[in-house]
């Protein structure tokens, strides 16, 4: 292959996974480092389009919790590179049926958990969250509690964030180009785009929605992982009051999974809309490339029902309606595939894959153990329940 641009990694997808790992990968010294992107960076058709996600240390599963512990440290040395506040600590409230289990966790299980950490929380009836925050006829049995640590992330300010700082150190950013092909053998890995053929000692999957493109091929399997295009529905508040991210824990009903929630008025922003959406796994897609980018009206409705009924300080006119791309595991108890693709192919040990979950929270930890995975073979972080098994007969596209 004389001629080919060759790199010690590729990281396939410029979402923030990929730019962290790129940063980190960059940051210890490798200098050869390439990120390319179907789409192009800051892009609204991935995992990552809109503008805030929930930021919490809580989880149900300690594994997982303990995750998120060892990520703040790494937020806060982003903030201080940066100069910028990424994360706004508005506070994490849940509420709701105590003992509904969700993909999201499980509320009386998660103040167990935060026992047990020594992270602490305010516990609350119905009528104090009510009280609180102006929600109104809250079912009876509602409880639920408030984490004070928890908020909301900054999504463009992070995406800015890792972009400058992996291409100030060096790594090689690139938009518009789609990586067809992911070819491992016992010296490194092929990397073939719509473009070019690439030579890598390592390479890491970034790319999330669709990791199982690339890894068909291989013919070991795919992910069990579920794309569904979720709602997005911003709304004008009626008053200035300051309430915290919210999220409503519901049974499920016939239809859908009956879960909601809400960030306030984004603190970087000057705007007074809130936005809400519905946490429904349902309808699922067959590949990313079949989303829409508009919401099924029932899922807006919805969610206008839901603020009709409980939330008097917001108009149920939505401004503005969009969706984001979600990918959630087919088992709820794994949440993320992290791992290196040494069981599924041969040289597979070159090859990190990424994708799944509810991770934006831990993007700046992801994005070191990606760049460990892949430059050391090995992570002193716990994620063996998020190893690349359990995974289902794929067919190359
Ligand atoms: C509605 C919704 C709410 C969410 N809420 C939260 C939350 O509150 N808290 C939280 O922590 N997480 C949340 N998440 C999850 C979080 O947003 C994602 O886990 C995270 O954004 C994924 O980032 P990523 O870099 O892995 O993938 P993505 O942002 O999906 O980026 C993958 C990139 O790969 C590129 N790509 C794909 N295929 C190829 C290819 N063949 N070649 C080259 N490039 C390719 C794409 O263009 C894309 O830019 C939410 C997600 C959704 C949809």
């Amino acid at each position: 292959m004389s001629g080919t641009e060759s790199y010690d990694l590729v990281v396939v997808g410029g979402g923030p996974i990929g730019l962290s790992t790129a940063w980190h990968a960059v940051r210890r010294g490798r200098r050869r480092v390439l990120v390319l992107d179907r789409h192009g960076f800051f892009n609204e058709r991935a995992g990552s389009s809109g503008s805030e996600r929930h930021w919490r240390l809580q989880y149900t599963q300690k594994d997982i919790f303990a995750l998120t512990l060892q990520t703040r440290p790494l937020w806060r040395e982003l903030e201080e590179l940066t100069g910028r506040k990424l994360i706004h600590e508005v506070g994490s409230l849940w509420f709701g049926d105590v003992t509904v289990p969700t993909n999201e966790g499980h509320i009386a299980d998660t103040a167990k958990a935060m026992d047990e950490m020594s992270v602490p929380y305010e516990w609350l009836s119905g009528k104090e969250i009510e009280k609180r925050w102006g929600f109104a006829h809250l079912p009876a049995h509602f409880e639920g509690f408030l984490q004070r640590d928890g908020g909301a992330i900054d999504v463009r300010g992070t995406l800015t964030a890792l972009y400058h700082l992996s291409q100030e150190q060096g790594a090689v950013l690139r938009g518009g180009e789609t990586v067809l092909e992911v070819a491992p053998d016992a010296t490194g890995v092929t990397v073939r785009t719509d473009r070019a053929a690439y030579r890598a000692d390592k390479v890491v999957l970034a790319n999330n929605t669709q990791a199982n493109d690339l890894m068909a091929p291989w013919g070991s399997g795919t992910l069990d992982i579920h794309l569904y295009e979720m709602a997005l529905v911003s709304l004008r508040q009626r008053d200035r009051a300051e309430r915290p991210f919210w999220f409503a824990f519901q049974p499920p009903t016939d239809e859908d999974t009956n879960l909601f929630y809400g960030f306030p008025p984004n603190p970087w922003s000057l705007s007074d809309e809130v936005r809400l959406g519905p946490d429904f796994e349902v309808n699922a897609l067959e590949h990313a490339d079949r989303a829409t980018g508009r919401p099924d009206p029932r899922h807006v409705r919805r969610v206008t029902d839901w603020v009709r009924a409980h939330m008097p300080w917001v108009d149920p006119e939505p401004t503005a309606t969009g969706t984001c791309l979600a990918v959630l595991p087919g088992d709820p108890a794994r949440q993320f595939y992290l791992g290196t693709a040494e069981e599924l192919v041969d040289g597979g040990d070159r090859v990190v894959v990424c994708a799944s979950g509810w991770a934006f929270k831990l993007v700046p930890l992801f994005g070191r153990i990606c760049a460990e995975l892949a430059l050391d073979g090995t992570t002193a972080h716990d994620i063996a329940r998020h190893a690349l098994t359990g995974l289902v007969p794929g067919t190359p596209r």
